[in-house]
């Protein structure tokens, strides 16, 4: 597929890449190499100029969007938290709107927040009460709400300091290893990458795929 967007910009060119199911792929590469917005034609924010992106082999343009996003969770570096509502009814939000009554999205909820791994106690506080991971973690739980199979995560550590992301990380594994989804992980860090990539794909400049291959395999540049 290839995305240039209305000013000209290339921001991805030409690029051909399946994802396995049930694995971490980390996406590397520098600011502006076109991460972001291969992950926003993942879940349809933004259409391919050309070519086709393809989820569980169905053209995600032939998909209803909305159902499209509801199996697709998706992680940014700010966690994007409703700062009027509480951190167990930011989660609840998600089982609430796909009509759950609110005692039980309330109690899965919190089933979550113990998931990523924060004290319940915590629930009951605002977004700004918290730390940037613990942040971080909330928005993996609401993003987890849904139970999607596929999580796109977009810089999802970057905001918050080594020593806070090395334990994010670790917990993501962790999940991992528990839940099985199929992430998509975004990242400028390339020991990042390697840490958590089954596969990574190196992105340069101008939306160009440099490798794509197992950690233990990618070529030092
Ligand atoms: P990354 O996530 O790797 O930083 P992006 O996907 O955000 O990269 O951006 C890739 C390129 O496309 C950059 O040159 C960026 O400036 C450009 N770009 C991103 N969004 C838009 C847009 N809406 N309109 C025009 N250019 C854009
Ligand atoms: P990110 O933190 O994901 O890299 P950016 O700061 O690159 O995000 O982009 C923020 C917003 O601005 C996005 O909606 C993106 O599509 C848009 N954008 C980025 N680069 C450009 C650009 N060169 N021209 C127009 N819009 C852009």
């Amino acid at each position: 597929m290839r995305k240039q967007y209305d000013n000209g910009t290339v921001a991805v060119h030409e690029l051909s890449l399946v994802v396995e199911t049930g694995t971490i792929t980390v996406f590397v590469g520098p600011s502006g190499c076109g991460k972001t917005t291969l992950m926003r034609m993942v879940n349809r924010m933004i259409d391919p100029s050309s070519g086709t992106v393809l989820v569980n082999g169905t053209d995600v343009r032939e998909s209803d969007p909305a159902r499209l996003r509801r199996g697709i969770g998706y992680v940014i570096q700010q966690a994007g938290l409703f700062p009027h509502r509480t951190v167990l009814d930011n989660v609840a939000t998600v089982p609430l709107l796909f009509g759950q009554r609110r005692r039980e999205a309330r109690s899965r909820a919190g089933e979550l927040l113990e998931l990523v791994g924060l004290p319940s106690e915590l629930g009951k506080r605002y977004p700004a009460q918290l730390s940037g991971g613990q942040q971080q973690r909330v928005g993996v739980a609401r993003a987890l709400a849904a139970d999607p199979p596929v999580l796109l995560m977009d810089e999802p550590f970057s905001a918050v300091d080594p020593v806070v992301r090395e334990g994010l990380q670790d917990e993501l594994l962790r999940l991992q290893a528990e839940l099985d989804k199929t992430v998509l992980f975004v990242t400028h860090d390339i020991d990042e990458a390697i840490k958590l990539g089954e596969k990574v794909a190196v992105l340069r400049q101008g939306g160009h795929l440099a490798q794509y291959a197992e950690p233990d395999d990618l070529l030092a540049e």
